[in-house]
């Protein structure tokens, strides 16, 4: 009989685990477990946001993962995983064997770690940082808000998904109040005192929304402690803020099941090896995408994806018993300040001692003193680059 691979999770790790285990083995029994019929992505959901891009647009189908690599996606949720059996329940009761079990269930958010934030609380204040319901209620209170009003974000604090995701959102947010609501103001509250391609966020706020977008460092009263729904308040280490809007988005830790399943660390992320994913805990399961220790990795769509194919080789290798090829890792993060300014960071990262680590003198971030036509550049790619990373793991 064919070897059965199981994958957890429909999203950039997952999805493209199972198309690339196809790849590498025509036999392979793959199933792909996701409770969401369809995928709506993260990336280019701050667009949404920004009133650039529909949720259509985001919107992916896993018709071709079934038709064209021969994958069974199942639509369920996994409740359990048995290492020593070799299998995992699904809620419908349903129990799946497996040779090989890949794990992408992306983030969870630690509830209550700000006092009052919970699922609840979500619903007043969205986190938006699962991609769907949560974002279209995010852009409903954006539209809804008063000119002069204050859109407040809470930043999470590292490690988290997507490093510059808060920064590109807040450009976003700025983007739509200066056309519709330009008297309005956005504040950021942040528990750390740098963020990802800080010096380009910075200089491309100062130049597109003037005066419009603050940023207070943790240092400085970032901190938040508690928020109160009912008063639409966030308490800071030294003030108390209120919003007419307010994005909380949370600590975060691997998904639920990676924890439930002893795959995680006290701090909440699996610890893998970073040649196979295989985890450090548990033989025969690999955990790929934001839920795993990846190094100096990212936690990005483009960093799970580039993890998923590598996992998906080695998984094939180790099935037959051969030996596990070495890799290298890519990352490419583009982040739009409006729809004509991109800037990016890149790199291509190797195993060294200390585990995943950025090969020195590979990739970067765009120039500081780049002209109007190479921001404008960048955000073209920006779009190439969503249209081809889709295409590659829901294609
Ligand atoms: P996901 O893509 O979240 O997939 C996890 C899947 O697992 C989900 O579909 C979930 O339903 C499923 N799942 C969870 N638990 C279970 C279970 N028990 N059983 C079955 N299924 C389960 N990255 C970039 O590279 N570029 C960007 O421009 C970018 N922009 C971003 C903007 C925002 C606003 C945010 C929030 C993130 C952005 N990211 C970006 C980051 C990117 O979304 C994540 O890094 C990526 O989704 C991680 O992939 P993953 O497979 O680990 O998790």
């Amino acid at each position: 009989a064919s070897a059965k691979v199981v994958v957890i999770g429909g999203g950039f790790g997952g999805a493209t685990c199972a198309k690339y285990l196809r790849r590498a083995d025509a036999n392979l029994s793959i199933t792909l477990v996701e409770p969401n019929r369809q995928f709506v992505t993260c990336p280019f959901s701050n667009y949404v946001l920004g009133g650039i891009r529909t949720m259509d647009s985001i919107t992916h189908s896993y018709d071709a993962l079934r038709t064209k690599h021969g994958v069974d996606v199942v639509h369920d949720t996994v409740t359990a995983i048995d290492p020593a059996g070799k299998k995992v329940t699904l809620a419908s009761g349903r129990t799946l064997p497996y040779d090989r079990l890949v794990v992408s269930p992306g983030v969870d958010f630690k509830w209550n770690a700000i006092a009052g934030y919970d699922e609840r609380a979500s619903q007043t204040m969205p986190h938006a940082w699962k991609a769907g319901p949560q974002t279209v209620l995010l852009r409903k209170q954006l539209e809804a808000m008063r000119d002069g009003g204050t859109f407040l974000m809470v930043a999470p604090p590292n490690p988290f998904r997507c490093p510059p995701g808060p920064y590109e959102r807040a450009s976003m947010v700025a983007h739509y109040l200066k056309q519709h609501k330009p008297k309005s103001k956005i504040v950021i509250l942040d528990p750390k005192d740098a963020f990802s391609k800080q010096g380009l966020f910075v200089a491309g706020w100062d130049k597109l929304y003037p005066g419009m977008i603050e940023w207070v460092a943790g240092s400085k009263g970032g901190k938040v402690s508690a928020v109160d729904v009912r008063a639409m308040t966030v308490e800071a280490e030294l003030d108390k803020h209120k919003a007419d809007v307010i994005n909380v988005i949370p600590p975060q830790t691997a998904g639920t099941i990676a924890l439930r399943s002893g795959l995680a660390d006290e701090k909440g992320w699996c610890a893998v090896d970073p040649k196979t994913f295989e985890s450090k805990v548990h033989k025969g399961i690999h955990v790929i995408g934001d839920a795993a220790i990846a190094g100096e990795l990212p936690k990005s769509g483009f960093a799970a994806n580039s993890e998923a194919k590598i996992a998906a080789n080695a998984i094939v290798a180790m099935l037959r018993g051969e030996s596990v090829g070495e890799a290298s890792y890519v990352n490419t993060c583009y982040s739009l300040l409006s729809p004509d300014y991109g800037i990016s960071v890149a790199g291509v990262y190797r195993i060294t001692d200390k585990g995943i680590a950025q090969i020195s003198g590979s990739g970067g971030v765009s120039p500081k003193d780049a002209d109007a036509q190479f921001r404008k550049d960048e955000a073209k790619y920006a779009f190439g680059w969503y249209a081809s990373i889709t295409a590659d793991a829901w294609g």
